[in-house]
């Protein structure tokens, strides 16, 4: 019945691998980054060559990873898979570069935090399937230029506003990936509801689509999370009562908004009066470091009409006030 056991070890990174979509047909939503990539893919593939370097940007958990994967499936090419912050200096770069095949594909996570030098090296290797290897140091040191394989690196960062701009110029195409609509989500649960044999009724996919803050990862984990509540405490059916009653229960709200979520707008609202405050000040105050206010819980926020991102600072909308069950000062909004 079950392609995923659904105590396999208890291993949810297991789970999340075997429910990654494989081809792009597969891949649920985002109808415009699908047809875009598929047209990049298509030609390169009636080329012979591959395909320009494609930057993916967007919030964590929204299918960068598996894009990645997908776009070496299509092209029938190897996939090789790093991130920012393992190339911290030039060489652990120029080893992966140097070894790679005809046509691989280098996919680089979070490619925004990599080192300065490795950068640098990125630039080249990018352009002219081409890196220095530098030897010796100082006055002394001699470039030897080394011809790579040509390859498509694939880079994902969470915000592509960060990136350099000569790094950002060199990609032939940027996919921006967006929240995705409810409707989307219920088809991404059914998917991984039949995967893991999970029943799962309209109403409770309508449920807990609606609560999964736009992105598949999390729709994902709380369908598990919904599953267990519906196996111990019902008949394993999820239907819309057990769906909300499961996810009340972990502290995820009628919008989708965990947590993290509400601490930020609760001190946003309840300690500065709504704002403007900066991040910084804001990310102390619900003791997380800023990035992961940045990063996490904010461009939610902001999609849901939640939050402001203003020059002054971090403002509280009416909208989260009322969702807060907060009334706002008098003079609050003008
Ligand atoms: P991060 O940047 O944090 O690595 P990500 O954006 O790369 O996140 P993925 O790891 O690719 O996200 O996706 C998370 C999970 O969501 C995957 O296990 C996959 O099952 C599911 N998923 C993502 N996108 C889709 C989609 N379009 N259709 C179906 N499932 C998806």
């Amino acid at each position: 019945r079950e392609l995923v056991s659904p105590d396999a070890a208890g291993d949810e990174v297991q789970i999340e691998a075997a429910l990654r979509p494989k081809r792009l047909d597969e891949f649920i939503g985002q109808s415009r980054v699908r047809e875009q990539l598929s047209l990049v893919l298509e030609s390169a593939l009636r080329r012979r060559r591959p395909p320009d370097h494609v930057l993916m940007s967007g919030s964590p958990g929204l299918g960068k990873t598996t894009l990645a994967m997908i776009i070496a499936a299509e092209l029938n090419a190897p996939l090789r898979i790093t991130s920012g912050p393992a190339l911290e200096r030039a060489g652990d770069l120029a080893a992966i570069l140097s070894t790679l095949s005809e046509g691989e594909v280098l996919f680089i996570d979070e490619i925004h935090r990599m080192a300065r030098p490795a950068e640098e090296m990125l630039y080249l290797a990018m352009e002219d399937f081409r890196v220095d290897i530098v030897v010796g140091k100082g006055p002394g040191a001699t470039a030897i230029p080394l011809d790579i394989a040509p390859f498509t690196l694939v880079g994902a960062t969470t915000r592509a506003g960060l990136l350099p701009a000569p790094l950002r110029d060199r990609f032939g195409f940027t996919a921006h990936m967006d929240f995705y609509e409810p409707a989307e989500l219920e088809q991404v649960l059914y998917r991984s509801s039949r995967l893991l044999g999970v029943e799962l009724p309209p109403d409770g996919a309508h449920e807990i689509a609606r609560r999964s803050r736009g992105t598949p990862r999390i729709a994902n984990r709380l369908l598990r999370r919904v599953r267990d509540f519906a196996d111990v405490r019902a008949d394993g059916v999820i239907d819309r009562d057990i769906a909300a009653a499961a996810l009340n229960l972990y502290e995820v709200d009628a919008e989708g908004l965990d947590r993290l979520d509400r601490a930020v707008l609760g001190v946003l609202l309840k300690k500065f009066g709504g704002g403007p405050v900066g991040l910084s000040t804001l990310a102390v105050a619900v003791g997380e470091e800023p990035e992961t206010v940045e990063v996490v819980a904010e461009p939610f926020l902001v999609r849901q009409g939640l939050l402001a991102r203003t020059p002054r600072g971090r403002v509280a909308t009416a909208a989260a006030w009322t969702h807060l069950g907060l009334t706002p000062p008098p003079d609050a909004f003008g």
